[in-house]
Formats: C-alpha cells, sequence, structure tokens
C-alpha cells in the first residue's frame, strides 16, 4: 500500500505524458509495467505524487519490418518471447526474454523500456540493447529523439533521459548474424551478475557483457576466430582486460564479475558459432 495521496494521470499520448512530467516536475515518475517502482513506492523509498500510468500510450507493440524490429517501451518479455518471425541479431532478445527470472508476473508485466529506463547495472536488457545496436526512441518537452542504445547508458540507473522525457520505444536493426545469450545469477530466482550477448556475422564479432559494470561493455572479439573456431583462452582474457571498473554489490564482488565475464564471454560467443 503507499501511503500517501497520489495523482493519477494515464495519458494517451507521449506528448501529454511528457507535459505531465514538465508540470510535476520532481514529484512526477512514469510506471511502466511497474515492477520496480510500485514497490519502491510502497516501501517509501520513493515518493512521487504525479504517477504517470503509460498504458494509455499504445507502445505496447512488437512490429517486424523487412530491416528492423520496432519494440514499444511497454513491450513485455512475455510478448518477445511469443513474437514471430523474429530474425538475425534481433533473436537474442527472444533468447533473452526466455531466461528472465520472476514467473509469470515479471514475464507479462516487466517492460523492455521499464528496464532500459531504470539502468541499474544488474539487468538483462541494456546489455542486450547495446548489444544488437538499438536505436533508443525518446519524447521530451522539445519533442521525438532517438539514441544509440551506445549512447543511451551513461552510469548506474542514469540515462540520457532529460527531464519530462521517457522512453516510447527502441528500434532494433534486423542484420543477418548468429547470437547467443547467457547469464550468470547469484541464485535461481536472482537478479544477474553478468550477462553476455554475442552477435556474429561474417565479418565480426562481437560480446557485450552487462552486470559487470556500471554500463554494458562492448567487446570486438573478431580476432580471436581461428580455423573455425575460437581461441577461447585469448577471447576470454580479452573480455577481462576491459571490463576496467567493475561492479560490485551484495550479490557479487568485482573480481568475481570480472572473472565470470570473460568466461560468459566465450561460452556466448561459442552458443552463437552453433545456432
Ligand atoms: C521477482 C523479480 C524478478 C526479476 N527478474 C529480473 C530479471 O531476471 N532480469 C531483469 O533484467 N530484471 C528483473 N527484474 C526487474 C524488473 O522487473 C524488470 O527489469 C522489468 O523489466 C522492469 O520494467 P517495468 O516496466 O516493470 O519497470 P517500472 O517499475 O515500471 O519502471 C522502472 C523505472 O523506469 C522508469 N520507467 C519505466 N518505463 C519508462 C519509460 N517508458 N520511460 C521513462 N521511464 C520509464 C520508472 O519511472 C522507474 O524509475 C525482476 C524483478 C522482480 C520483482
Amino acid at each position: 500500500m503507499i501511503r500517501y495521496d497520489i495523482r493519477y494521470h494515464r495519458p494517451t499520448t507521449a506528448e501529454e505524458a511528457s507535459a505531465v512530467l514538465l508540470g510535476a516536475g520532481a514529484e512526477g515518475v512514469v510506471i511502466g509495467g511497474g515492477t520496480v517502482v510500485v514497490p519502491q513506492m510502497v516501501r517509501n523509498e520513493r515518493r512521487a505524487r504525479d504517477v504517470v500510468d503509460l498504458r494509455g500510450l499504445g507502445i505496447d507493440k512488437l512490429t517486424v519490418h523487412t530491416d528492423h524490429v520496432e519494440i514499444g517501451a511497454m513491450v513485455t518479455y512475455g510478448t518477445v518471447l511469443r513474437a514471430e518471425r523474429l530474425a538475425g541479431s534481433s533473436v537474442l532478445l527472444q533468447q533473452l526474454a526466455g531466461v528472465v527470472t520472476g514467473g509469470c508476473q515479471i514475464l507479462n508485466l516487466g517492460t523492455l523500456g521499464g528496464s532500459a529506463a531504470y539502468a541499474s547495472p544488474c539487468l538483462d536488457v541494456p546489455g542486450a540493447l547495446v548489444a544488437v545496436g538499438a536505436s533508443m526512441c525518446a519524447h521530451g518537452p522539445d519533442g521525438p529523439r532517438e539514441i544509440p542504445a551506445g549512447e543511451f547508458f551513461l552510469d548506474a540507473q542514469k540515462t540520457a533521459l532529460g527531464p519530462a522525457e521517457l522512453l516510447t520505444g527502441m528500434r532494433i536493426p534486423v542484420a543477418p548474424a548468429s547470437t547467443g545469450y547467457l547469464k550468470m545469477q547469484a541464485a535461481s530466482s536472482g537478479w544477474p551478475v553478468v550477462t553476455a550477448s554475442a552477435v556474429i556475422d561474417d565479418s565480426a564479432a562481437h560480446v557485450t557483457i552487462g552486470a559487470a559494470q556500471a554500463v554494458p561493455v562492448r567487446v570486438d572479439v573478431s580476432a580471436f576466430r581461428v580455423d573455425g573456431g575460437w581461441d577461447g583462452a585469448a577471447l576470454t582474457e580479452s573480455v577481462r582486460e576491459a571490463i576496467e571498473d567493475p561492479w560490485h554489490d551484495s550479490q557479487a564482488p568485482a573480481h568475481y564479475r570480472k572473472h565470470v565475464a570473460g568466461v560468459l564471454a566465450r561460452r556466448a560467443v561459442e552458443r552463437a558459432g552453433s545456432a
């Protein structure tokens, strides 16, 4: 139960949502699926009087086009999992949705947009969006704009979204590629300790490590392709070196995350290679 009065807003356009947020200032909060922010408000860790529910915006659709996939910010993991015709690098998001924890509540309420906007280091979505070269669609007081995923995640729980700006969706290019997604959790129901998203095509291979630093780290591993396989030891070491400032919290210490990042990267690349 939220122990204070709130004003509930259900805008029907991004312009309206942004205007409400602008008027509310520090008292405004966006609710996507609400799986993070509602418990925070119930525990009184987050106070906000103006609650802006995005469910009236119609941004809960996943549309497959010839060369890209459009994912509304309110698309849930369940919708991604059930999507047909996902191809190339966009398949990575389906692999991710298949291993999100929290049961049917998180599958059917948790949104990709909410995870991206929350931008906590220990999430599945940020690293995967960087890996597939997503373009983040935002709408603020100055209208719509797009931000490359690689420039969207600035720090732990800090994104490029400005004041009164909301995320409306993500555009994923559909490049021919094979993908592999793996994550390590401290417990079967836990949030990710490290994630690895491998994307491999004929000319290049890269792995994006999530949850090991404040923001995702994308590593080019093309040089470790040898004779139709991989130089696993060199790839592992190179990914570890790329984690320069490892994240630490109650789930796992920094040195552990750095170690696991290398191992998961190698396995994700091997999995993509065998797909
Ligand atoms: C039991 C449990 C298991 C979980 N397991 C996982 C897991 O395996 N992997 C994982 O990554 N996460 C996990 N989570 C965390 C979380 O549920 C998901 O990351 C979820 O996708 C968050 O999305 P949401 O829509 O519920 O976010 P919300 O709670 O609605 O919002 C999160 C934050 O983002 C802001 N926000 C939301 N949408 C937008 C938007 N469109 N524009 C701007 N700001 C916005 C909100 O104001 C808030 O600050 C788990 C949570 C629980 C409770």
